[in-house]
């Protein structure tokens, strides 16, 4: 579709870091991926991100962009003699203080992502019959391809159930969340929006829930999470 109406793709891939489609990495699929290293993702500094671009012509100009209008980037390569202002720009460079810390994440990302993987297998496999047996849907596993397993979520048949459901788990010290407010919702969605009415995105809100996922949680406490989702409805 892009390519018939010469257009081009921004992905936003903020928290699709490791993960592929059909073999290709999120974030490479269009002209332009975005990640997030912000504190919720799998690898973070803080704040920050990353973007990734097809085009070097594009590459150089966001180098520049990112440098407050300056060819300092072509500059610390030896590229040239000294640096300048040549375009416009702000600074978006993250400190160094922050890229070592991210850095030393990056060395041990296929160990951060094995250990969520094994989270959310145990999630898997200690939810399903319980899930099916509840019309609780869990978080679907990606056809053709891999996960960057961020997030792990239930959507259960009704609010009511999803409440019920977090409260429990909260009043067991499970940090439990829903998602985010859906955008057309919001106080700014709506002064940009059509006025439409969005349904489906309506009722994933409504009854949403999101377990914890992190590298160090321990086998037995996915497991008390396991069995305290398992009797949050009886
Ligand atoms: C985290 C996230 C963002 C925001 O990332 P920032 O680094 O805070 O700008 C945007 N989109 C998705 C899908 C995300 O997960």
């Amino acid at each position: 579709m892009a390519t018939e109406r010469n257009l081009r793709i921004v992905e936003d891939a903020a928290h699709a870091l490791g993960a592929t489609r059909r073999g290709r990495a999120l974030g490479a699929l269009g002209d332009a991926g975005c990640f997030s290293f912000h504190e919720t993702k799998n690898v973070t500094c803080g704040e920050g991100g990353a973007l990734s671009l097809r085009d070097p012509a594009s590459a150089e100009r966001a180098e520049i962009i990112r440098e407050k209008g300056t060819n300092r980037s072509a500059f610390l390569r030896g590229e040239v003699d000294r640096y300048t202002w040549v375009a416009e720009g702000s600074s978006y460079v993250l400190s160094d203080l922050l890229a070592a810390v991210l850095d030393a994440q990056l060395d041990r990302f296929e160990e951060i992502q094995a250990r969520r993987a094994r989270v959310e297998r145990q999630y898997r496999e200690g939810l399903r019959d319980w899930a099916a047996e509840h019309g609780v849907w869990l978080i679907p596993e990606p056809e053709h391809g891999r996960s960057s397993h961020h997030l792990f979520y239930l959507l259960f048949p009704e609010p009511a159930t999803r409440d019920r459901s977090l409260s429990r788990l909260r009043d067991h010290g499970i940090g439990a969340t829903f998602h985010y407010v859906p955008l057309h919702s919001s106080p700014q969605g709506r002064a940009l929006g059509s006025g439409r009415e969005l349904p489906v995105t309506d009722r994933v809100a409504a009854t949403l829930l999101r377990l914890p996922l992190h590298p160090l949680l321990t086998d037995t406490e996915v497991e008390r999470v396991v069995e305290t989702v398992r009797a949050s409805l009886s």
